[in-house]
């Protein structure tokens, strides 16, 4: 196929340009992934024994309130009515998480009521409490108080991030939700739910097009028809691999965290009762345990067997997927001699979590190359205009 736009990565960054590009200008859009499947870090598969479906790299939780991209996500897939709720495991009892109402009461062995538990919070926060703070360290103790933070969040976040949580950015945090009601749903969004038919069937809806052309197992960065070397300068690229990577790390190392995952097929019905639970103590290496049939009650999978993963975190060396930016203020001087480089390149946009250094949920990638297509490709094939005009989609 003669390619008009060529899409490196096939993560639901590079799927979704890949789909707008040929549904709505009728581009011949050739995506390359060095994976042997599509769907990037959100990709799933049905484990062989018991056909339950497997997060290969960790659960996904769709989760939205953007309605441009929920009423883009439903073109391709229905979801059911799943709410995601995460139990964590402190000091051999099982507590709610996010923090809320009645992780407080059972923490403190207590009554309290709403107002009574915000009181206590604000003392045990000290004189954090009132201010907000920029770093997880001190937004934690903040939004918490010490002994909440301590027992919940200190040594998890240890493991996940092997960072002092003081040079890490308080949007990590802010990421859970902490509520003085006993909602202990785990996303605030107006849209939650998993794809009935599963991932991957959302995800090949997305290039099921004439027009579009998925080569597997494919590096940009190998030689080849699709290589780097021989395609830049000649078709307009949009890439979503790490942004270090593609300059040879010419501007040093962006810090990433990797996971391992250990999976395990137990001859039980259920194992944990629940789908996530998280284990914040030091005690234990892993942070968290996934048990996959949970995440789909409303299937009849087996009840001889269950699938259960347990996921460590480290830093990622060069060859490891790189999963998470760490994003310290090192990381972000980094990125941005990158975006420098980024500005002298013409033909070629960088997007998604790992080109833009982002810790996007998968809502968030599908927004930002909605906004990339409507913003620069559109432009581009329609009226002319340079296909570069900035570079990275921030
Ligand atoms: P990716 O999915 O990372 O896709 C990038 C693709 O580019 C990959 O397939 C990679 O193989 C390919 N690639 C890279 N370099 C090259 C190259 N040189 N040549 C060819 N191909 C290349 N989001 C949620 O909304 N809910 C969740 O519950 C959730 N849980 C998560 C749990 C984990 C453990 C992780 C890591 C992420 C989670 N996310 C979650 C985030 C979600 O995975 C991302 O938002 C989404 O995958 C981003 O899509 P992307 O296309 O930017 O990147
Ligand atoms: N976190 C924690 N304890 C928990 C859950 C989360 O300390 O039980 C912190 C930790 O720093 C983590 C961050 O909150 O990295 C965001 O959690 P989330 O579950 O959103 O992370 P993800 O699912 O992206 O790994």
């Amino acid at each position: 196929m003669q390619a008009d736009l060529v899409v490196v990565g096939s993560g639901l960054f590079g799927l979704t340009i890949a789909e707008r590009a040929a549904t709505e200008l009728g581009l011949n859009v050739v995506v390359l992934d060095r994976r042997g499947h599509i769907g990037g870090n959100a990709y799933t598969e049905k484990e062989k024994a018991t056909g339950i479906e497997v997060h290969v790299y960790g659960a996904h939780l769709f989760h939205t309130s953007n309605e441009r991209v929920w009423a883009y996500v439903n073109q391709f897939t229905s979801f059911t009515n799943y709410v995601h709720r995460v139990f964590t495991r402190h000091n051999g009892e099982v507590f709610p998480m996010p923090i809320n109402l009645g992780t407080i009461n059972q923490f403190l062995h207590a009554a309290l009521s709403p107002q009574e538990a915000r009181d206590w919070v604000r003392e045990q926060a000290g004189e954090l409490a009132g201010t907000d703070p920029e770093n997880l360290n001190d937004k934690g103790i903040q939004l918490i108080g010490r002994p909440l933070y301590e027992a919940f969040i200190k040594y998890y976040t240890g493991k996940q991030w092997q960072t002092d949580p003081k040079d890490l950015s308080a949007s990590i945090i802010r990421r859970l939700p902490v509520r003085y009601t006993y909602d202990s749903r785990y996303f605030n969004d107006t849209h939650e739910g998993l794809p009935t038919e599963g991932y991957t069937a959302w995800f090949e809806r997305m290039v099921d097009n004439p027009k579009i052309e998925v080569r597997l197992d494919t590096d940009f960065f190998a030689e080849g028809e699709l290589g780097r070397a021989r395609v830049l300068g000649q078709v307009p690229v949009v890439y979503t691999g790490p942004i270090d990577r593609y300059f040879d790390y010419a501007e040093g190392e962006l810090k990433w965290r990797t996971l391992d995952f250990e999976k395990e097929v137990l001859p039980i019905e259920d194992f944990q009762g629940c789908a996530v639970m998280n284990y914040p103590d030091l005690d234990v290496d892993f942070t968290r345990i996934h048990e996959f049939r949970h995440f789909h009650p409303e299937r009849d999978y087996t009840k001889d067997a269950t699938v259960i993963m347990r996921e460590y975190s480290r830093f990622a060396g060069r060859s490891d997927e790189p999963y998470y930016p760490v994003n310290t203020d090192e990381d972000r001087a980094t990125l941005l001699r990158y975006r420098d480089r980024v500005k002298e390149e013409k033909t070629i946009l960088f997007g998604g979590r790992l080109g833009s250094y982002k810790y996007y949920d998968m809502h968030m990638a599908i927004g930002s190359a909605l906004t990339m297509f409507e913003n620069k490709i559109k432009p581009h094939f329609v009226s002319g205009e340079a296909f570069v005009s900035g570079g990275v989609d921030a």
